[in-house]
């Protein structure tokens, strides 16, 4: 900790980033860390790989976001920032840009085995439950206190992360930090508004497609659903959040693992696993290249559909085998 304060306070400007297709937790902990690093006088500036959705364009209320795509011009920056992931892999195109700049990357990341990635400054706890807590904890340490706006983001990330505290990393930190933020003026609900009230009018229809084209395998154990190119195109014409089949799928009695396959335009496939018990999702995606956390994880994965859903599918029943013979 001390040498990432360290960190942040020799650097004078900043630019702020994170993972392709930033979700809740990412973008709130930028807003949050953005707020703070302006209140020690710097500049800051929040690239990312991709736009924000508009489920988030609430945020722009209080904070800037920007993005660069091929080679878009960045802002000035002395040291770069990089939140809810540690790879600069994970950045897309820019964070082969940002790593030749040769300035200084500083992480702050939740996600199992995070010190090993391209921090050269690295504040990072996997037991967090989101990174934005992360950033919660730099305010106490700087002794600085959280303004409305990043209050808003930490709040964001905190329910990104726990499925609006339902998940099992909702900790006494978390719900203590939660009551904490409400009394500071966030807004629960118009949060939930913005986030998901405000689907396209296709976008049952396209839910129920993908839903009625799960298969379940694996004695009912792995349910997995696979988008193929066309309903890819269809999802992002609609700016429909593909998380949505997760927890339909997972709410399933006997299903323990869920697997949601999207074909990317280049014929790669983003695997995202979910787990129930005691499965851990983060193995199994380690096994691709990927990673994050022990119940929600994820990969790329370098083969097409089709073979990547039988893969899915051993590497889950190996992982069931596995977890059996621990018992
Ligand atoms: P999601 O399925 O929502 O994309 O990701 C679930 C979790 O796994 C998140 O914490 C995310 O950061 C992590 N994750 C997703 N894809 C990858 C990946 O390709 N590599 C790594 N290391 N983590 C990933
Ligand atoms: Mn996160």
């Amino acid at each position: 900790m001390t040498t990432f304060l360290d960190f942040l306070q020799r650097q004078r400007a900043f630019l702020l980033t994170g993972h392709e297709n930033p979700d809740g937790d990412c973008l709130g902990a930028q807003v949050a860390l953005f707020h703070l690093l302006r209140a020690l006088g710097k500049q800051v500036h929040i690239v990312n790989p991709d736009p924000i959705g508009k489920a988030f364009d609430f945020l722009r209320r209080h904070t800037p976001f920007g993005h660069a795509r091929g080679d878009d011009e960045l802002p000035e920056f002395d040291a770069v920032v990089l939140l809810d992931c540690s790879q600069i892999s994970r950045v897309g195109a820019l964070g082969q840009r940002l790593l030749a700049s040769g300035k200084p990357i500083g992480v702050i990341d939740h996600h199992v085995g995070s010190e090993h990635g391209d921090g050269t400054a690295c504040f990072v706890d996997a037991t967090a439950a989101a990174t934005g807590a992360l950033v919660r904890r730099l305010y106490r340490e700087l002794g600085q206190p959280l303004s409305p706006a990043a209050a808003e983001g930490v709040f964001l990330s905190l329910i990104a992360d726990t499925g609006w505290f339902r998940y099992s990393n909702a900790d006494a930190e978390v719900f203590a930090m939660a009551g904490e933020l409400v009394a500071a003026g966030v807004d629960g609900s118009l949060i939930y508004d913005n986030l998901y009230r405000q689907n396209h009018p296709e976008s049952a229809q396209l839910l129920a497609a993908l839903l009625a084209r799960h298969r379940l395998l694996l004695d009912n154990r792995l349910a997995l659903c696979a988008m193929d190119k066309a309903l890819m195109e269809r999802a992002a014409r609609i700016d429909f959040d593909t998380d949505a089949v997760l927890d339909p799928l997972r709410s399933l009695d006997g299903v323990e693992v869920v697997a949601l396959l999207k074909e990317r335009y280049d014929g790669n496939v983003k695997c995202s696993l979910r787990a129930r018990r005691d499965i851990d999702v983060q193995a199994i995606a380690a096994t691709f290249g990927g990673g994050g956390h022990k119940k929600a994880a994820g990969a790329t994965m370098n083969m097409p559909l089709q073979q990547a859903e039988a893969a899915i599918e051993a590497a889950v029943a190996t992982a069931l085998g596995d977890a059996a013979r621990r018992r």
